[in-house]
């Protein structure tokens, strides 16, 4: 839904301007054919400028959305390395520096703004398409400033100063957001910007990483190690929103704090499928913001932590982020869970998260797997411990 609403917004844009461009240049006593009878240059080149900026953020916002979509979705995968990627981009952007400078001259040649759009298009397919691992968070965020960009672009075409203002309230905002989740990826905005490709593997294979070492739990034990916890971190993730636990969670939580237990969270910052998704989660199921901690301040508590329960994050809890430089997620921050006493981990198997690597995580000698759903995995545990 994002990627339709951050698409569509782009498509919108350049839609717009394209048709006021058409219907300005046929109109003798509009804002164009009157700027360039008079000779009034910055009208006429603010108008044309505009125009084409519309159609190179808008084609850019509509297909690199469909393709980050797509990725998000795993209908498309990491494709192979497409050498000269780069410069391929350049080209294409000299391209449309080259039909702006058409248009500046012509303005009736709309065939040069429709082939900026075309171009635009290929340039979001190319941009979104090698980005992957960990960085698509930042697409996401970026996406959504495009789409606001687009928008105020569009303002200045039609002059309205309403549209210019919201295009530039979500530009701006969105690009706060990216500049925000680059910093807690540690990730480098000219890189995802550019679409800059950086070698990686998938590290380890999964026998590699688990054979042999994983140790499955079942609700029952697991409410026996909670019965003596003092303090519990809850550790959400994707599969927690995939399953709707929230509420069973907050079951939890309550029962454990019954019992004199102390109960909170571990957010990091792209944990799930968009920015603020746990937050959000959390609070529908009316989790008191108190409770929720930003990975900076919770990480060097977790050695003073009993149980951390991780519930169907993977990707944020991967410590081959630290150990593997060629990893998809490497220099992405982790939530040291690892450093609790016992590690609880609420998943339906073995299977990867968003990154598609094995999580060194599952086979450490303190965790135990609880393999389910995680809605149903957490009512399990909450009879489990009113029984205990
Ligand atoms: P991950 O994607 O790493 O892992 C999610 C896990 O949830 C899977 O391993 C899956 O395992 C489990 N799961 C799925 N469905 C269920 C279910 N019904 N019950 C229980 N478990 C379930 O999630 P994280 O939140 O740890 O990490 C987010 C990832 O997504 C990061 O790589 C991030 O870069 C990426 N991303 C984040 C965005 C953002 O803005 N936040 C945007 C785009 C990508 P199993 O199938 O075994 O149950």
């Amino acid at each position: 839904m994002v990627a339709l609403l951050n698409g569509f917004g782009g498509l919108a844009s350049l839609l717009v301007a394209g048709a006021e461009l058409a219907h300005e240049w046929q109109k003798p006593d509009g804002v164009l054919q009157t700027a360039l009878t008079a000779g009034n240059v910055p009208i006429w080149v603010q108008f044309v400028i505009a125009t084409a900026a519309t159609a190179l953020i808008g084609g850019v916002t509509f297909t690199g959305s469909v393709v980050a979509f797509g990725k998000l979705q795993g209908i498309i995968s990491d494709p192979p390395h497409l050498p000269g990627q780069q410069i391929i981009n350049l080209v294409l952007l000299g391209a449309v520096l080259g039909l702006t400078g058409m248009l500046l001259v012509d303005p009736s040649a709309i065939w040069a703004y429709w082939a900026i759009v075309a171009i635009a298009c290929v340039l979001g397919v190319l941009l979104v398409l090698g980005i992957g691992g960990a960085d698509m968070p930042v697409v996401i965020a970026l996406l959504n400033s495009y789409s606001g960009l687009a928008a105020a672009a569009t303002g200045f075409v039609l002059n309205n100063v309403a549209l210019i203002v919201t295009g530039a309230l979500v530009g701006a905002s969105g690009i706060i957001l990216t500049m925000i989740m680059c910093k807690a990826m540690n990730r480098s905005l000219t890189n995802v910007l550019f679409g800059v490709w950086v070698a990686k593997d998938a590290g380890r294979s999964a026998d590699d990483v688990y054979g042999g070492k994983i140790k499955s739990s079942s609700p029952d034990e697991l409410a026996l190690l909670l019965d003596g916890a003092q303090r519990v971190v809850i550790v959400p993730g994707f599969g927690m929103a995939v399953a709707q636990a929230q509420h069973a969670v907050r079951e939890l939580t309550q029962l454990l704090e019954a019992r004199g237990t102390q109960v909170e969270f571990a957010i990091h910052p792209v944990a799930g499928r968009m920015p603020g998704h746990m937050n959000v989660l959390l609070a529908e199921a009316n989790i008191p913001y108190e409770q929720v901690k930003e990975m900076d301040e919770i990480n060097p508590t977790f050695e003073q932590t009993d149980v951390a329960i991780v519930i169907g994050a993977n990707d944020v809890v991967n410590s081959e982020a630290r150990t593997n430089p060629s990893s998809p997620i490497a220099g992405m921050p982790i939530l040291d869970v690892h450093l609790a006493r016992s590690v609880v981990v609420v998943k339906r198997s073995l299977s990867p998260g968003f990154a598609g690597i094995p999580n060194p995580l599952f086979a450490a000698d303190n965790t135990l797997m609880l393999f389910a759903d995680a809605k149903k995995g957490m009512l399990d545990l909450v009879a489990a411990i009113k029984e205990n």
